[in-house]
């Protein structure tokens, strides 16, 4: 569905992602393909990297306007990556 290196730039917005997502309104989890507002997001690697609200996952993508942040956007994310 998208090439390597989309699905790269894809998967480097889950990491170090803590000021992209503070600032986005909302935020998708490529694992478990919710989507929610990042102030539920508790848990952080080494303060920096998101984990998932709801499966603990550091799977987690801010919305963007490189993309749009959407079911089938995170489905096929989990297919290339899990
Ligand atoms: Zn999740």
């Amino acid at each position: 569905m998208f090439n390597d290196e989309y699905q790269r730039m894809l998967h480097a917005r889950s990491m170090n992602n803590r000021g992209a997502l503070l600032d986005s309104g909302e935020c998708g989890c490529f694992f478990c393909i919710k989507t929610y507002s990042p102030d539920k997001i508790t848990a952080w690697i080494n303060d920096e990297t998101a984990k998932c609200a709801f499966c603990g996952v550091d799977a987690v993508i801010p919305e963007s306007s490189d993309y749009e942040l959407s079911e089938s956007l995170l489905l096929a994310m989990k297919e290339y990556w899990f």
